[in-house]
């Protein structure tokens, strides 16, 4: 039988340290049918990062042509660096039927929720805030100030959970994972999802 379904957008969103990435990971390595939106970053790649798969490690100044060319979808500044989704990662393969998503920070998240009103947005929580400063802390990529400042701005971005269509708890990164599941498999059914054209 033919595919008669049109691709998602996927949002998937929350504070820092929270474990999007992850989960993002084991979402695309679960279902063949989604995939990830590869990012612009102005931020230096890290050891395990490789040019292309993670992010695309571009200059200030080709970030600012980018901008001009209005290649954006949504574009923020995330703790002192410039990220931005490319409309070019997202257009081709949701007309192509693949379900694509965006491991983004709650203010890019609002941009896509305004512009793309059809795609699923969902907001990872964090069990507790004391959970996420140790998960930041492990993760020992930032320094004590920085975490502080994270965890602040965690707060704000908590309280605006309520404009996401769904929020899944990474207490368990299982359980989070499989409701994450639950919530995508739903969400393939929905009529809007549906080519009107079946024979
Ligand atoms: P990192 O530099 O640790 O990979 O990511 C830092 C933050 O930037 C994370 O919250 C991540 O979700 C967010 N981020 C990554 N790519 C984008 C993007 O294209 N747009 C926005 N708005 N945030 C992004």
């Amino acid at each position: 039988m033919p595919d008669q379904k049109l691709g998602m957008l996927i949002v998937l969103s929350g504070p820092s340290g929270v474990g999007k990435g992850t989960l993002c990971n084991m979402l695309i390595e679960n279902d063949e049918s989604i995939t990830f939106s590869t990012s612009v970053t102005t931020r230096a790649p890290r050891d395990y990062e490789v040019e292309g798969v993670h992010y695309f490690f571009i200059t200030d100044e080709r970030y600012d042509e980018l901008l001009k060319e209005d290649a954006f979808v949504e574009h923020a500044t995330v703790h002192g660096h410039r990220y931005g989704t490319l409309k070019s990662q997202i257009s081709k393969a949701i007309d192509s039927g693949m379900n694509v998503i965006l491991d983004i920070d709650p203010q890019g998240a609002r941009t896509v929720m305004k512009n793309c009103p059809d795609c699923v947005s969902i907001f990872i929580l964090p069990p507790s805030y004391e959970t996420l400063r140790s998960r930041l802390h492990t993760r020992s990529t930032d320094d004590d100030a920085e975490i502080e400042k994270r965890l602040n701005n965690a707060r704000g971005e908590i309280e605006q959970m309520g404009l996401y269509d769904y929020a899944v708890i990474n207490d368990d990164l299982q359980t989070a994972f499989e409701q994450l599941t639950s919530i995508l498999n739903a969400e393939k059914q929905r009529t809007i999802r549906f080519k009107p054209d079946i024979q």
